[in-house]
């Protein structure tokens, strides 16, 4: 166990949270109230680890009690900045999905496709694999296998399956479920301001005057940095002031000034629509416009047309509420945004993105303390794959496939030829699963993720998989509805059984400790994939003997790029979390980017992305009359295979529904509590109706977490691929379905 270390006993009470004596744990309710927990003499004779919560973005520092191989606690880390100790119900529950009956203990294989599961040794998994594999690229070229990964990977594991698959495979297939995620964000701050990163940090939160939160349920999705926005808000509850746009009125909304209840998919209206709200009131930073971006000359006309008369009935809002929420955001000394899916899983995710940073830019609300665009991440390591190059258009350190100078310097950091690293993009999450399901692509490598419930209109999915030849899945659980489709099956050490690093929402970089040792034979996935890599016999590329040799090879890709990292070491990150770029040893850490007002673009500028509203792909008419829209709920984590054996927080909400109007019900004569199903041109699927006002007439909502191991309430059955043509994100908040009955 190569960094399991216990903290001397001053140590520890310093680290556990002493204060006046005693030590707490924070766990934030969904009522806002804090339950504290006392340290008892039991938590005292623990060894503690340090480590991050798995589950969302946010990325909250715990600290881990375990004794004779087992977790027994978890405690929010006071001194970590992204919690300062807090925890929300799913980090506090950890432990919990550690030790449980289906964790996977060995590889498992099929001998044919309707064969039962049989254990296996690694050595003959991985020597099957390796042979398939062989042959496919050998008949059909590299680009017949691919992998998909998955933003709870940790970075070390993203670098070699990249370094594998992209520098000695010759294939550009590997996709991530970040896709699903983030990858319009990405795309945003990319064309926007010329590199992938938010500007700003979590601290800006106690130095923010105005938040302004679209298409994030923050509340459910990412508690406790909701929970800081909730407290600075209750601190000046005059000066501080808060706009919420989201379609439905959630517990987010509890805390607004202005809630806008826009129509989904109307995000670039409304947006274009305030920006013309503050050109009219003159609460354009003129100076720093001038000074530090382009195209607003561009930016003109577009706005012209957006007054708030025009479009509010366009987007469901009234014209003042629109000015208002403008006013707000102009007139404010430091104004954060906040959005997570509702912006980016859209057909124009990209256009979205753009068009909030053009509010930024335009008032000067970037670049300083308490202002800036801040994209909130929904896995606790999509940040840090995207560092390593885990989407198909990239390389290490923020490079693109795409870019032959790109592609030359990584070739040479890896020693193998010029020209080795094919130009062209791989496929992306959906386009993978097409691939799958036509024949071009012949066996695909899924670690970490649970596709077969996440995917959009998941019939696809699954004729890729049952037509795939091999398909490889590494997991810690066994059945997921996944592993079910799999031929071989790997067991992967878990949350707190390895070590490593992984980059949060704010690029803050923690190091996580190894706490008790994998189950059985389980391996960390970088392991897995080295062991691979050289039964393909590229055994010197891949003879990494810990995670820090890794990490040390990774962090040289990022020497002289916009993340540089070079300066942050394992030594460092046991000490503390740091935010990139750091790019020497003295150097501290980066809280806030472009301070100086120089943006990431060759010329220096941030651009201003003039869009008009386009509608989504699939409108609602006759026969498909309502929107449906999908999201989380706040005790379970993406497809429930962790949070779903939770007791506790499967009693908070423990079965899915679909959330309608008592309008759209009544026009259907349904009633709450009554098994309805929603159809679409693709599939349907089936829960309890709960009627409330908090949605508007034409829309419901449905959570995707629960998967076909529950029963029919699989949303993605119903949901569209339609993506954006730029970030490839799909469009899962957005298509059109009917009402039935019973
Ligand atoms: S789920 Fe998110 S907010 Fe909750 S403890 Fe984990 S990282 Fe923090």
């Amino acid at each position: 166990m190569s960094s399991e270390r216990s903290f001397d006993s001053a140590l520890s009470l310093a680290h556990l949270g002493a204060r006046q004596d005693r030590v707490v744990m924070q766990v934030v309710q969904e009522t806002g109230e804090i339950v504290e927990t006392p340290l008892t003499e039991a938590d005292l004779a623990l060894t503690w680890n340090k480590s991050v919560c798995p589950y969302c973005g946010v990325g909250c520092g715990v600290l881990v009690g375990s004794k004779a191989g087992r977790v027994l606690k978890v405690r929010g880390d006071p001194n970590h900045p992204a919690n300062y100790g807090l925890l929300c119900g799913k980090g506090a529950t950890l432990p919990q999905m550690v030790h449980t009956p289906d964790r996977l203990t060995y590889p498992m294989m099929r001998v044919s496709r309707n064969a039962d599961v049989q254990r296996a040794s690694w050595d003959s998994a991985l020597e099957r694999i390796a042979t398939h594999w062989r042959r496919l690229i050998e008949t059909h070229g590299p680009d017949s296998v691919a992998f998909y990964l998955s933003g709870q990977l940790l970075t070390e594991d993203y670098y070699v399956v990249n370094k594998l698959a992209k520098g000695f495979l010759g294939t550009n297939n590997v996709d991530s479920n970040s896709r699903l995620c983030m990858a319009s964000a990405v795309s945003g701050y990319v064309t926007s301001l010329g590199a992938d990163a938010p500007p700003g940090c979590y601290a800006d939160i106690e130095l923010a005057d105005c938040f302004f939160l679209i298409g994030t349920n923050t509340a459910a999705c990412h508690p406790v940095t909701f929970e800081r926005i909730r407290r600075r808000k209750l601190r000046a509850p005059s000066r501080v002031k808060v706009i919420v746009a989201d379609p439905r009125a959630t517990r987010t909304a509890d805390i607004a000034d202005v809630y806008l209840p826009l129509r989904p998919g109307t995000d670039v209206a409304l947006l274009n629509a305030m920006l013309h709200v503050i050109v009219r009131e003159g609460l354009l930073d003129q100076r720093f416009i001038d000074q530090h971006t382009n195209g607003w000359p561009q930016m003109q006309a577009v706005i012209e047309r957006h007054t708030p008369e025009q479009i509010a009935p366009m987007c469901g809002l009234e014209p003042s509420a629109i000015r208002e929420a403008a006013h707000l955001f102009g007139v404010t000394k430091a104004a954060m945004s906040f959005w997570s899916m509702g912006m980016n899983q859209s057909s124009h995710g990209t256009a979205k993105n753009n068009s909030l940073i053009n509010l930024h830019l335009a008032t000067g609300q970037i670049g300083r303390p308490g202002a800036g665009p801040f994209s909130l991440t929904g896995q606790p390591n999509a940040m840090g794959g995207r560092e390593t190059g885990g989407l198909a258009h990239l390389l290490p350190g923020h490079r693109v496939v795409a870019d032959e100078g790109h592609r030359r310097a990584i070739e040479s950091l890896w020693g193998i030829p010029h020209g080795r690293i094919a130009s062209k993009p791989g496929l992306t999450a959906v386009e993978l699963f097409q691939a799958l399901a036509d024949g071009r692509v012949k066996s695909v490598w899924i670690l970490c993720t649970n596709p077969m419930v996440s995917l959009p209109h998941l019939s696809v999915a699954r004729r890729g998989l049952e037509r795939a030849e091999l398909v490889i899945v590494n997991d810690i659980y066994h059945p997921t509805e996944t592993t079910q489709v799999a031929d071989v099956i790997l067991p992967a050490a878990q949350w707190s059984e390895r070590d490593g690093t992984l980059t949060n929402s704010e690029r803050c970089i923690s190091y996580v400790e190894q706490a008790i040792a994998p189950p059985g034979d389980a391996l960390p996935d970088w392991r897995i994939i080295c062991r691979f890599a050289q039964a393909m016999g590229f055994c010197e590329a891949f003879s990494f003997r810990s995670v820090e040799e890794i990490y040390e090879e990774y962090t040289s890709c990022t020497s002289g790029r916009d993340l540089d990292i070079t300066g942050v070491t394992y030594a460092r990150l046991k000490r503390a979390p740091i935010q990139w770029p750091c790019p020497t040893a003295h150097h501290r850490s980066t809280m806030r980017r472009y301070i100086d007002g120089a943006f990431a673009h060759p010329d220096g500028r941030a651009r201003f992305l003039a869009h008009e509203y386009q509608p989504p792909a699939e409108p609602p008419d006759e026969a498909f009359p309502l929107i449906l829209t999908t999201g989380r709920v706040r005790d379970q984590w993406h497809t429930m295979t962790r949070t779903g054996k939770i007791p506790v927080l499967m009693r908070r909400e423990p079965e899915p529904f679909i959330e309608l109007h008592p309008d759209d019900a009544a026009q259907s004569g349904v009633i709450e509590d009554e098994i309805v199903r929603i159809c679409s041109r693709r599939g349907s699927a089936e829960a309890k109706a709960r009627l409330t006002t908090a949605i508007a007439p034409g829309t419901c909502f449905m959570p995707f977490h629960w998967g076909g191991l529950w029963g029919q309430a699989v949303v993605n059955r119903a949901t569209i691929e339609a993506f954006d043509p730029i970030s490839k994100q799909p469009e899962l908040k957005f298509c059109a379905v009917r009402l039935e009955k019973q």
